[in-house]
């Protein structure tokens, strides 16, 4: 059954509703923040939000999660302050920060009194961007319900404000881009120095399977915030506004630290430039070597990869249906995206197998890239 249906099921049927997806970044990681190329593409799987009218207390909503089984209640005038209608980062800091950013757009006073509800198949925490999808699909809801319109890189720019001051993660645009951005049968380039796209076919004859390792190390949030810290000191002494910008050479001016750094920002920037001439070109296996070439710079020189994933990325290697792979997100666990020929996802499948014994998680998912969020 549809995720609206069972939303429906449960709390009645929606007088606003909205999906947005999650996302898999076919390539360049760690460099959103840096002023470079991303190139996410949008997938199959859905965060799905439906307001529903008819609770008694009109200053108030309620939030609840088929996910989650706490049902919140909040009121109005504490659901748009970050930290006090929800904890941060608890789920509900995300769903609050999405409904604020829509507060500023207008009145709120039509939200008041209903449900808000949300239901998702994208893994929670699996670096596949639940959370985006989340803030998007809310967003939209709300708008709609408060009749306001808002899209484009405004609504993913309201997404990416709530994630940042209402669940308290950093994070760059690219995971509200692409939720609302995505398109079928295409990876969208996003510059993120200038926020111009582009989009890109993924040739047909070519899948995408996702290894979620079901792994996550607890370092991630730490490190995240001191990369970015390095990163941001050597734009500065190498004297450019975007780390992705430098040359390479101006990269080895710098001290131990940052230099390994700097140089996978500039050269995966490169990278990602380079898979879509070879994407747009049908050029499968030279999009599968940049692929793998991320991989070891994020792996050697930021070193965000961790020995699971690793490993996966080392078998996928070994499987001739298999023409690229890396990891995909934030990294220290999480997913690998593999790009193979078509009907390889039972090879793959097969191959990672082996793989359960130290990943006890791990899951195997064909993903389509896909259009971006909608109302419903
Ligand atoms: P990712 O975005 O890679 O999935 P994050 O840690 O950024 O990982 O976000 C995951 C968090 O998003 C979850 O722990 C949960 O708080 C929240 N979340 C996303 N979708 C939902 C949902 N449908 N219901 C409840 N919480 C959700
Ligand atoms: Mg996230």
């Amino acid at each position: 059954m549809a995720l609206i249906d069972d939303i429906a099921a449960r709390h009645g049927s929606p007088d606003a509703a909205a999906r947005a997806p999650g996302r898999v970044n076919l390539i360049g990681d760690h460099v959103d923040y840096c002023g470079g190329l991303v190139m996410p593409f949008a997938i199959d799987r859905d965060c799905v939000c439906a307001i529903i009218e008819g609770e008694t207390d009109r200053d108030a909503i309620v939030l609840s999660s088929l996910n989650e089984d706490k049902e919140h209640r909040v009121t109005l005038a504490d659901a748009v302050q970050p930290g006090v209608g929800a904890a941060r980062g608890s789920w509900q800091s995300y769903v609050l920060g999405a409904i604020a950013g829509i507060e500023e757009l207008g009145a709120l006073d039509a939200l008041g009194g209903c449900r808000v509800a949300v239901a998702t198949d994208v893994p929670l925490g699996a670096g596949l961007s639940s959370s985006a999808s989340l803030e998007v699909s809310v967003a939209l809801a709300a708008a709609s319900r408060c009749g306001v319109s808002v899209g484009g890189l405004e609504l993913a720019k309201l997404c990416q404000k709530a994630e940042h001051e209402f669940a308290g993660v950093p994070c760059g645009l690219m995971d509200q881009a692409i939720s609302v951005l995505g398109r079928s049968g295409h990876v969208v380039m996003l510059d993120c120095s200038d926020e111009s796209t582009r989009t890109v076919a993924v040739p047909a004859d070519s899948e995408l399977v996702v290894i979620n390792s079901g792994v996550k190390h607890a370092l991630a949030d730490g490190e995240y915030g001191q990369r970015r810290a390095v990163c941001e000191r050597a734009a500065a002494e190498i004297g450019v506004e975007h780390l992705a910008h430098a040359d390479l050479e101006s990269t080895a001016s710098l001290d131990a630290e940052a230099e390994p750094l700097a140089r996978h920002v500039v050269s995966e920037t490169g990278r990602v430039r380079l898979a879509a001439e070879r994407l747009a070109a049908g050029d499968l296996a030279g999009c599968g070597t940049l692929m793998y070439e991320s991989h070891a710079s994020l792996r050697d020189d930021f070193r965000v990869s961790c020995s699971e994933i690793d490993a996966i990325v080392e078998t996928l290697r070994g499987v001739p249906s298999v023409f690229g792979a890396r990891m995909t997100g934030g990294g220290f666990g999480g997913c690998v995206i593999a790009l193979t020929t078509p009907g390889a996802f039972d090879t793959v499948a097969a191959a990672v197998e082996a793989h359960r014994t130290i990943c006890p998680d791990l899951a195997v998912m064909r993903v389509r890239a896909s259009a971006g969020a909608a109302l419903l």
